[in-house]
Formats: structure tokens, C-alpha cells, sequence
């Protein structure tokens, strides 16, 4: 069976790859060549997921799964969100990070979570898959690990951030490790 993950980011590609069995054939946008950008354009994770997979489907006739992550702070109302890669403005991660605390200054509340959303086209229906990682934004960035928001992001029950604990680790206890597992699991069964 070949399945198009909607992305080219041939690490991700190559982890889900490994974790499924030889008859499941992952494809990657560049492999079906889908060269244009996919359109991010709803107001929600799982709508953007959705979005993704179903450009897929409906242009190339392929089964496809796709995700889509942000980070949910509770004083702020769910922000950053779906908007987690631009918060800023720019794709950049320091400023996003400044932006961030600054907002966050004169909160007590500094509970957080990330949320992955992965659709799934196959045999004609649609599937979702939610990991959530909850924690807290420190007061400061800590660790050089990871990337994102990784600096500021201590899952619970951790002295450390994201980025100070090893890859291994993270994707034990993460949004996106959850989520794919129950991807992997739905594949195999
Ligand atoms: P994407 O949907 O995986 O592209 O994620 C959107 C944005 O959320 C990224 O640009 C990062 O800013 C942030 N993000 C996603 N996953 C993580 C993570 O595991 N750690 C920290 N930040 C993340």
C-alpha cells in the first residue's frame, strides 16, 4: 500500500517509515510531485491538518495523512495556536519565543500545551489522531535541543525544558510521538 505523508521533511519521513511494516510504502510530497505550497489557511490545528490531507486526496488521488501542531497557552486564550510558526510576524523562532513572554509577564498562570493533529485519508474515509503534551512556559529560555518553542516548554513532571532533554525522550512523552502512535497503531491493526 503506498501512502503520501503530506510533507518533505525526509526525517519525519524516514521515522514514520521505519516504525511501519514493509507493505505500508510512505511517499513524500516530492515523490508524487507536489511541488507547490499547500495551502495552511484554516483558523484551527485540525482544520489546517485536514486542509493538508485532503489537497492531497482530492488533486492526486492518493491516500495521505498529514499534521499540524501549535502551542495552546491557557492565559492567552489558546494563543499562539494555529499561528504558532508565525506568532511574530516572521518564521522566526527567538522572536516568537520574546513574544511570547513578554506576554506572559504579568500572568500567574503559565500552563500550556502542545497539540498535534494528524488526518488521515484512507480507503475513502477521514481519521484524526490528537497527542496532547501539557506543561508550563518558563520564565526564561533553557537547553539548545529541539527547536520551536522547545526552550520554554517544561512538560509536566520535569525540571527541564524541551530542549535540554534528549530527542529520545521528547518523543516518549510528546504531542507529536502520541499522535503518531496512534497513526502507527491504526496502520498495523
Ligand atoms: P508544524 O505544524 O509542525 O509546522 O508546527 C508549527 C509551529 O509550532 C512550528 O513552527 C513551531 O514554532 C511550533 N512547534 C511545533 N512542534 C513543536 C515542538 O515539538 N516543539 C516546539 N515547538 C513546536
Amino acid at each position: 500500500m503506498k501512502l503520501v505523508f503530506a510533507s518533505n521533511n525526509a526525517h519525519k519521513i524516514k521515522e514514520i517509515q521505519s516504525m511501519l511494516p514493509h507493505s505500508i510504502e510512505i511517499l513524500s510530497l516530492a515523490d508524487i510531485g507536489c511541488t507547490e505550497d499547500i495551502p495552511e489557511t484554516a483558523d484551527t490545528i485540525e482544520g489546517n491538518a485536514i486542509l493538508k490531507a485532503n489537497y492531497v486526496t482530492q488533486k492526486y488521488g492518493f491516500d495521505c495523512f498529514a499534521d499540524d501542531t501549535g502551542l495552546e497557552v491557557t492565559a492567552l486564550n489558546g494563543e499562539p495556536g494555529v499561528y504558532s510558526a508565525i506568532y511574530s510576524g516572521a518564521r522566526c523562532n527567538a522572536d516568537n519565543i520574546t513574544k511570547l513572554l513578554d506576554k506572559l509577564q504579568k500572568k500567574t498562570d503559565r500552563s500550556a500545551q502542545f497539540k498535534t493533529v494528524i488526518a488521515l485519508n484512507i480507503d475513502g474515509k477521514q481519521q484524526l489522531f490528537t497527542g496532547l503534551a501539557k506543561g508550563e512556559i518558563t520564565l526564561e529560555p533553557k537547553g539548545d535541543k529541539g527547536f520551536g518553542y522547545d526552550p520554554v516548554f517544561r512538560p509536566v513532571g520535569f525540571d527541564l525544558t524541551f530542549a535540554e532533554i534528549s530527542p529520545q525522550e521528547k518523543n516518549r512523552i510528546s504531542h507529536r510521538g502520541k499522535a503518531t502512535r496512534q497513526l502507527i497503531d491504526f496502520l498495523k491493526n
